[in-house]
C-alpha cells in the first residue's frame, strides 16, 4: 500500500439511484410533452452532479444546468445526447474556456450578449420577469436579442414555493408577454415548486433541481424520495453516569446511566449544528438522539436503548432533506448543499 492509500472515510453517504431516477420521472410525467431537464449545480445539490448526470441522462434527461462555467470540466466528457448549460451566462475573462466547452451560456445581461454575439453560437438567454435577480428587462429584451440564435428563453419565479402567492401569475403573465415577441427554440420558466403550479407554467422545458434530491415541492401530491443517507462510524463508545455531560458548552446531561457513541460526523460535513439535540441515529429502529453539541468533525448520539454496538461499528443517521432542515432550523437546500467533501459517496 502506498502511503497515501487509505481506507474510506470514517463517514459516507449512500445514495439511491432508483430514488433520484423516480424522481425525475415524477417530475417528467407531470409535464407531460414538455421536456424535463435537471439542475445540478453545486455538485448536485451536495451529492454528486457527475454521478447524478449520468443516472439521469441513462434515464432520458437530456437538458442539464449548472450555475459556473467552473463546474462544466468535472461533468465531462457529456453522456451522449444531452446538453449543458451555465446559468450565469459568461463575462469576457470566462469567454476564451467558454468556447472550448461543450456548454452554452444563459446569458443575462445586454453586455453578455454583446459580448457572445461576435461568436455567432446559439445561446440561451435569462429573462428577469419580475424576481429582480438575473436576466434581461422585459422591456429590453426584444432589441437586445434582435438577430441572436436563442435556443432557450428561460426565466424563473420568486415565490413557487408558495402557490398562492400573487407573483406567481404576474410572472407568468410577464414572461408570456415577452415570449410572444422574442422569437427562441424553446420556453423554460419552471423550477422544482413551479411545475407544482400546474400546466400554464410548464412551457416547453422544466429545470427541477431540489426535488430530485429528496427535498422541496413535487408536482401532483407526491413527496421527493431522499437520495441520499448518511452512515457513520463509531469512533468511540462511552458509559456517561447520571448527571456526567456531553460535548462543548456541557450541552448535554444525562438524566440516567447513558450509553454514548461519538462518530466521525460533524458541522464540517454538513451535519448541521442546528441539529445539535435534535438531530438522531436509527439502530435497528431505535431513535438514538444526538447528546448535546454537534462539533465541527464529531457528534454523539445516545445509544443507550439501541441494542449493543462495538467500537467501529456504522450507524445509520437518517437526513431526510426536509424533516432535517425542519429540525435544524434550515431549508433542504442549505443542508443537501453543505453536505461536504469528506465522505465517501457511494452510490447504488
Ligand atoms: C437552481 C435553479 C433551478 C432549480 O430550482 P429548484 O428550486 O432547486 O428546483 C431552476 N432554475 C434556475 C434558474 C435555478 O437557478
Amino acid at each position: 500500500m502506498s502511503p497515501t492509500a487509505f481506507p474510506p472515510p470514517q463517514a459516507r453517504l449512500l445514495l439511491d439511484s432508483a430514488a433520484l431516477i423516480a424522481n425525475w420521472q415524477d417530475f417528467a410525467r407531470a409535464v407531460g410533452a414538455a421536456d424535463c431537464g435537471a439542475a445540478i449545480k453545486a455538485d448536485g445539490y451536495g451529492l454528486g452532479a457527475r454521478e447524478a448526470m449520468a443516472r439521469l441522462a441513462a434515464a432520458g434527461c437530456r437538458t442539464f444546468y449548472v450555475a459556473h462555467w467552473q463546474e462544466v470540466p468535472a461533468l465531462l466528457p457529456l453522456p451522449a445526447g444531452v446538453t449543458l448549460s451555465v446559468l450565469h451566462g459568461v463575462t469576457a475573462d470566462e469567454l476564451p474556456a467558454a468556447l472550448a466547452l461543450p456548454a452554452l451560456p444563459v446569458l443575462v445581461t445586454a453586455a453578455q450578449v454583446a459580448l457572445w454575439r461576435q461568436t455567432g453560437r446559439p445561446c440561451e438567454v435569462m429573462v428577469d420577469s419580475g424576481m429582480n435577480r438575473l436576466g434581461l428587462a422585459p422591456s429590453e429584451t426584444a432589441d437586445v436579442l434582435a438577430g441572436m440564435n436563442v435556443a432557450v428563453l428561460h426565466s424563473h419565479l420568486a415565490c413557487a414555493d408558495n402557490p398562492a402567492h400573487p407573483l406567481n401569475e404576474r410572472q407568468r403573465a410577464c414572461f408570456a408577454e415577452v415570449a410572444a415577441r422574442v422569437p427562441a427554440g424553446a420556453y423554460a420558466l419552471a423550477n422544482s415548486a413551479g411545475i407544482a403550479l400546474g400546466a400554464a407554467f410548464h412551457l416547453d422545458l422544466v429545470r427541477p433541481g431540489i426535488g430530485l434530491f429528496g427535498g422541496g415541492l413535487m408536482p401532483n401530491g407526491r413527496v421527493s424520495r431522499p437520495v441520499a443517507r448518511i452512515q457513520a462510524r463509531i469512533i468511540q463508545l462511552r458509559d456517561v453516569p447520571a448527571g456526567g455531560t456531553v460535548g462543548y458548552a456541557a450541552a448535554f446531561a444525562a438524566t440516567r446511566p447513558s450509553r454514548i457513541a461519538t462518530v466521525a460526523l460533524g458541522y464540517a460535513d454538513g451535519y448541521a449544528r442546528g441539529l445539535s439535540g435534535v438531530g438522531f441515529a436509527e439502530v435497528a429502529g431505535v431513535r438514538c438522539p444526538a447528546a448535546g453539541r454537534i462539533s465541527m468533525d464529531l457528534s454523539a448520539f445516545d445509544v443507550t436503548d439501541a441494542p449493543a454496538l462495538a467500537e467501529g461499528d456504522w450507524i445509520d443517521i437518517p437526513f431526510d432533506p426536509e424533516t432535517m432542515a425542519t429540525l435544524a432550523g434550515r431549508t433542504s437546500y442549505e443542508l443537501l448543499v453543505a453536505l461536504g467533501q469528506r465522505f465517501d459517496r457511494v452510490w447504488a
